[in-house]
């Protein structure tokens, strides 16, 4: 690890590669240990570069966004972390309807950007906290918007560090899922494609699911949104508050009682408190509906 670590010098700067970075620094629930080396790369040369690094010396690697879906361990993550962020967050606009996004853009940032080109058709996506990766990743969507509806291609990076402009169809878009997950795909940068709107009608939309978003979710705490997926012909929100687990705590993590999907850490609470309380949660709504709750949250690292 040292000597990856040394190497690592000789492509990024100093201030681009954090030894023992403290995960909970890096993901919206603020929980998670170190992970032995994280870096943020800039351009997909650098990216090219820091891969070949890793596998020559064998370390694994782990690639984040903004982290707002993840539950980091408290033992931290072994290998390495890239981090997709500001350093890699340019968008393009083609002057007509398309905008080319990198990953580490944050979603807010691209959905102002399209509302101020007086493009509609991300407004879904303004109060998404991820970047745009994550959220090709996750197909991530909200109010009836998805990220597949305004996708058009997707640039990745496949496994063995050749890059690949995909279509749509390709990415095996589905309800929080993508082809990136089926075969560990590195996002690089997405085209978009709105359509020419109202500016007013626009802004108006993003401000009202901004509303109802500050209305009825806990945005007041630490958490990793919806903390699992809404299973078929349910709602999981619902069915945790009806199996009376609204407040429900162990340690400093809680069920929220303003939102039952959401899991939050009241302050102080570790990755295990939050596991075992997703555990119980799993276990008692199957108890009494006999519906089996999946995590939409990821589970990353070691968890001691
Ligand atoms: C308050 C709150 C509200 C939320 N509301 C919503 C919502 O309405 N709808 C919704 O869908 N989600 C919601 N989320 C969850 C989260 O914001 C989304 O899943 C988001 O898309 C994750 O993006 P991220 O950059 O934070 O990804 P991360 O959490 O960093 O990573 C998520 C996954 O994507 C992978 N990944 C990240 N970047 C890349 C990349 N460049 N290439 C390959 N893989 C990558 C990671 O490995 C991981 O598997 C919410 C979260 C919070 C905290």
């Amino acid at each position: 690890m040292q000597d990856f670590i040394q190497e690592l010098h000789t492509i990024l700067p100093e201030e681009r590669i954090k030894i023992q970075a403290m995960m909970k620094e890096h993901t919206t629930f603020r929980v998670g240990g170190p992970a032995d080396v994280l870096v943020s790369p800039q351009s997909v040369e650098e990216l090219t570069r820091i891969l070949s690094l890793a596998k020559e010396n064998q370390i694994p690697y782990y690639v984040i966004g903004h982290g707002s879906n993840l539950l980091v361990g408290d033992g931290g993550i072994r290998g390495l972390v890239i981090e997709f962020g500001k350093e890699y967050a340019g968008i393009t606009w083609d002057g007509n309807i398309s905008l080319t996004v990198q990953a580490g853009c944050m979603m807010s940032t691209a959905a102002n950007f399209a509302y101020k080109q007086g493009l509609t058709g991300m407004e879904f996506a303004a109060g998404i906290p991820g970047t745009l990766g994550g959220a090709i990743r996750m197909n991530a969507g909200a109010y009836g918007g998805e990220m597949k509806d305004i996708v058009k291609t997707v640039t990745v990076m496949l496994p063995d560090g050749d890059v690949k402009v995909m279509d749509r169809d390709e990415m095996h878009f589905a309800y929080r899922h993508s082809i990136a997950d089926e075969q560990d795909l590195i996002i690089l940068e997405t085209e978009l494609v709105l359509e020419h709107g109202d500016p007013e009608a626009i802004q108006a939309r993003m401000q009202e699911l901004g509303q109802a978003r500050r209305e009825k979710q806990p945005l007041e705490y630490p958490s990793a949104g919806s903390t699992f997926k809404r299973p078929e012909g349910y709602f999981a929100g619902k069915l945790i508050m009806e199996a009376g687990l609204a407040g429900y705590r162990v340690g400093d993590a809680q069920v929220s009682e303003k939102h039952c999907g959401f899991v939050i850490n009241r302050g102080e609470a570790t990755a295990k408190e939050i596991d075992t309380l997703m555990q119980d949660v799993i276990r008692k709504v199957q108890e009494k509906d006999g519906v089996t709750l999946e995590p939409e949250v990821r589970r990353v690292g070691e968890f001691v």
